[in-house]
């Protein structure tokens, strides 16, 4: 991947935590994880291994041992980031690692303890503190939506049904990129606010975690918030840049274990870790470089995290192992995972005034309510002169420069004094005996309507004032609406923390640098004054170069059975599928009828965004509307066509056995027999066997009904054939 001006790469560290309770019992070996904090690396013993057998060395932006504390990789690894989101770029943190490794310590912490806040408390501080300290003419606007992956299925967990609701579905726009459409966003005002929708977010999914196995290490959670902030800029015209910030805990890395598992299960069992797989996929892709494709589309996460990964944002990388050693495998695929990931380029730039920004939505919104509400006190004001000039007690001249305030004072003041005329006029017409009582009715109804207008004017005031109120509360002004309870020495002691940080993270760098350095110069600066020096130097160079050379190979070693692994587990799952898929074609192939079948497949079109085969409409778009089959006449009202005579017979109410059914019931007259017709009925008999038609014991019947109604028959009736038979029959009867 060419790397240009703006390009950086993603941040990668790695946290591990102290050995727990149980680990510690186990056993006297200890973690098998060492850390050199101030190189940044982390040193990975195999307790299977052979004393003799190199141990693998990984290094990092930054490492955290089991007695890092919380803040110390918030201030070093992320304030950084959520500086970059508070000027408008977009930033993701995620959280990489195997089941109890400590991602959701690392992201969340435990909340009620200060010192063991996590990531995302942190962040909420830390955006709201500087907005608070921010200058007045900064207008922000918060918003945070909480989701999460279960199943390559999206749930919104501000959705209180979002346990049953389905899935929600993936937008993808060139302006904002991948989004949710129908992700619930909650502006936000305060610390208290964003950390409720946290709560009702994980209340959400620890309800889930009751009633599902594994459900918390098995699915994606993501906290996303969207910080926008209006400026007036150099040109003198409000600018607005919006930075996105994802937080994001993943579902645990481990491999699942998919033998034995079949049909349905072993799909849903693909299915848990498919995201995680893709994302593996991605990164591989990425950093590798040479790829030109990368397969974001393979998985709801890696095409919501696109742009984190690769794209227009900042990301950090925590990737968080356990020291245990029966858990080494596990620990080893992570640190490779991480040591992939430091390759990747990714190029931040700043949003600025991007077409969707909300901010500016509110802002014409409460212009326009502001415009609307002066205009209606302004009104109110003309009218209230209006009757100060008219009455009695006018105040003498008001002041022409109106306050705001002034107006909604005159405007209240208007409202009262014409509650009380419309009152004193309502008296008068009560006393006015020259009035006849009608007429007195009808002024009273009058002045009550005048009244009622007046509230009705005045509550749609209110509601305005409400509302107008209540969307300019929404967004923060910079150092006004947060009292900074922070004094100076608080700001002081923060600020040193920072400095102090800033500085390890530079030395950190610099050591690496150097570290680096020292390997290219090693050949430059060796002169050798003898023989005897130079072969010690250089069987010195050998050894050292041999280890790597060793080191190197064990790593191919590892990789190569890596791959046989995945590739076995690979195959395996494709013969499981192959011969469910087998199973399936057998059901087809014999109890599908095969025109049933193809009708089927022409219907069959595959969603590629919804990654689902959908059917398509029987009906083609309303552009073809002709193409329907019209219903024939004869069946309009009725569910199937129907003749004639059955309509009559329904109408007359008689064999109702048959009526619905549209059979005829042909009673044929009894005609004494003679012997002509007789040998003649005997002939007919072979051809039509009269065994097929209800008949009465006598066996002969002739169709009085049929003989009254054949005319009136319709071709169309669908017994045509029934009566062209039966007309046979009567011909040669008769
Ligand atoms: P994950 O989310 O990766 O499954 P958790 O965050 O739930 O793991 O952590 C598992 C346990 O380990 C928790 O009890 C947590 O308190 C503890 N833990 C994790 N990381 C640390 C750490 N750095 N320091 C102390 N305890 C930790
Ligand atoms: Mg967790």
């Amino acid at each position: 991947m060419s790397k240009n001006k703006s390009s950086e790469s993603v941040k990668v560290v790695v946290r591990c935590r102290p050995l727990n309770r149980k680990e510690e019992s186990n056993g006297p070996s200890g973690g098998i994880v060492e850390m050199e904090l101030r190189l940044g690396q982390v040193i990975l013993r195999n307790p299977r291994a052979s004393h003799s057998e190199p141990q693998k060395t990984f290094t990092f932006d930054a490492v955290y041992d089991g007695n890092s504390k919380q803040r110390d990789l918030y201030d070093e690894s992320v304030r950084p980031l959520i500086d970059s989101v508070l000027a408008g770029f977009n930033g993701t943190i995620f959280a990489y690692g195997q089941t109890g490794t400590g991602k959701t310590y690392t992201m969340q912490g435990m909340w009620l303890d200060p010192e063991k806040r996590g990531v995302i408390p942190n962040a909420f501080d830390h955006i709201f503190t500087h907005i608070s300290r921010s200058q007045s003419d900064k207008q922000y606007l918060v918003r945070a939506s909480y989701l999460e992956i279960y199943r390559e299925e999206i749930r919104d967990l501000m959705d209180p049904n979002h346990a049953t609701a389905r899935g929600l579905e993936l937008r993808e726009s060139p302006e904002t990129g991948v989004y949710v459409p129908d992700l619930t966003s909650c502006v936000c005002k305060s610390i208290k606010e964003i950390e409720e929708v946290m709560n009702v977010g994980n209340q959400a999914r620890a309800v889930a975690a009751t009633d599902m196995n594994e459900y918390s290490s098995r699915s994606h959670a993501l906290f996303l918030i969207t910080v926008e902030c209006g400026q007036p800029g150099p040109d003198g015209r409000k600018h607005i840049r919006v930075g996105r910030l994802n937080l994001v805990d993943l579902a645990g890395s481990e491999r699942q274990a998919k033998t034995g598992v079949q049909g349905e299960r072993l799909k849903e069992a693909a299915k848990i870790n498919l995201s995680l797989s893709a994302l593996g996929n991605v990164i591989s892709a990425l950093a590798d470089g040479r790829s030109g494709h990368v397969p974001y589309r393979d998985s709801k996460l890696t095409r919501l995290l696109q742009d984190s990964l690769g794209g227009n944002a900042k990301t950090v990388m925590v990737a968080t192992l356990g020291p245990a050693p029966q858990h080494y495998d596990e620990t080893l695929t992570t640190l490779r995972y991480a040591n992939r990931a430091k390759n990747i380029q990714n190029q931040p730039r700043v949003n600025e005034d991007p077409k969707d920004a909300l901010l500016r939505e509110f802002q014409s919104e409460i212009a326009r309510l502001r415009a609307q509400l002066n205009h209606r006190k302004w009104r109110s004001k003309q009218k209230k002169e209006r009757l100060d000039d008219d009455g009695s007690d006018a105040d003498g001249d008001e002041d022409t420069e109106c306050e705001e305030e002034e107006v909604e004072k005159n405007a209240e003041e208007y409202v009262k004094r014409e509650e009380q005329r419309l009152e004193r006029e309502k008296e008068a017409i009560r006393g006015d005996r020259s009035l006849l009582a009608d007429e007195k009715q009808r002024l009273l109804g009058e002045k009550e309507r005048m009244m009622g207008d007046l509230r009705k004017e005045q509550e749609a005031t209110e509601q305005l004032t409400a509302k107008y109120k209540a969307m300019e509360s929404k967004l923060l002004v910079g150092g006004k609406n947060i009292i900074d309870h922070t004094n100076e020495q608080q700001k002081m002691l923060e600020m040193k923390r920072q400095e102090i940080a800033e500085q390890f993270r530079n030395e950190r760098e610099m050591q690496q640098q150097m570290m680096v350095q020292d390997d290219e110069t090693l050949e430059l600066r060796d002169t050798f004054t003898s023989l005897q020096q130079e072969v010690e130097a250089k069987t010195k160079k050998l050894k050292k170069l041999y280890a790597k050379l060793q080191c190197i190979k064990a790593e191919i070693q590892d990789v190569n059975d890596e791959h046989v692994r995945s590739r076995q587990e690979l195959e395996q799952t494709q013969n499981e599928l192959t011969r469910e898929l087998k199973f399936k074609y057998l059901i087809i192939e014999n109890f599908i009828p095969p025109e049933e079948k193809n009708k089927i497949m022409s219907r069959m079109t595959f969603d590629a965004e919804e990654d689902q085969w959908k059917f398509q409409p029987l009906v083609p778009a309303e552009s073809k509307p002709q193409q329907m089959k019209k219903r024939p006449t004869s069946a309009v009202g009725y569910k199937r066509p129907i003749s004639q005579y059955a309509r009559v017979a329904i109408t007359m109410g008689a064999n109702n056995r048959f009526r619905a059914e549209n059979i005829m019931f042909l009673e044929l007259d009894m005609n004494p027999p003679n012997t002509a017709s007789l040998a003649r009925l005997r002939d007919l008999n072979q051809s039509f066997p009269v065994d097929n038609f209800p008949t009465n014991d006598s066996g002969v019947h002739k169709s009085n009904s049929w003989c009254q109604n054949q005319k009136s028959l319709t071709p169309s009736s669908s017994n045509v054939s029934l009566s062209a038979c039966t007309t046979a029959m009567s011909a040669s009867a008769q």
